[in-house]
C-alpha cells in the first residue's frame, strides 16, 4: 500500500466513523464556523476546566476532508492546555501549507494523513476549518478565565 493510499484510508475512516461527534451537556465554549468555498459547516463545543480542554465535540456537515479533520482535532486536543492547543493549531496550519513540521509533535498520529492536502490549495480551508474553530474557542475560553 502506498503512503497516499494509507493516508486516504485514515481520512475515510475518520469521515465514516467520526470521533466525538455530538454535543457536550455542559460545554463551556461553542464556536460555529463555515467554509463558503466548499459548503462545509461546523459547530464545535469544548469543556474547558482549569486551563485544560477536558473534552471537545463537533457537529457539522461537509466534505470528507473537513469532517475527518474535525474528528481528528477533537481527538487530539483532549487534555491539552489552551497554550498547547494553540501551538497545535499553528503546527497543523503549517503542515497543510506544505511547511516541514515534526510529526512527533502531534498528539495523534492520524493527523499526518492530512499533510498531502498541501498539494491541493483549494482544500486547505476544508482541512483548517475545525482548527480555526478551535483557535477561536481557545481564545474565548482564555477570556472567560
Ligand atoms: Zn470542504
Amino acid at each position: 500500500m502506498s503512503l497516499d493510499e494509507l493516508y486516504r484510508r485514515v481520512i475515510m475512516d475518520h469521515y465514516q466513523k467520526p470521533r466525538n461527534r455530538g454535543r457536550i451537556e455542559e460545554g463551556s465554549v461553542t464556536v460555529d464556523l463555515n467554509n463558503p468555498t466548499c459548503g462545509d459547516r461546523i459547530s464545535i463545543q469544548m469543556h474547558v476546566d482549569e486551563g485544560k480542554i477536558r473534552e471537545a465535540k463537533f457537529l457539522g456537515e461537509g466534505c470528507s476532508i473537513s469532517m475527518a479533520s474535525a474528528s481528528m482535532m477533537t481527538e487530539a486536543v483532549k487534555d491539552l492546555t489552551l497554550e498547547e492547543a494553540l501551538h497545535l493549531v499553528d503546527l497543523f496550519s503549517k503542515m497543510v501549507q506544505g511547511e516541514e513540521v515534526d510529526p512527533d509533535e502531534f498528539p495523534l498520529e492520524d493527523i499526518e494523513a492530512l499533510q498531502g492536502i498541501s498539494k491541493f490549495p483549494a482544500r486547505i480551508k476544508c482541512a483548517t476549518l475545525a482548527w480555526k474553530a478551535l483557535e477561536k474557542g481557545v481564545k474565548e475560553a482564555a477570556d472567560q478565565g
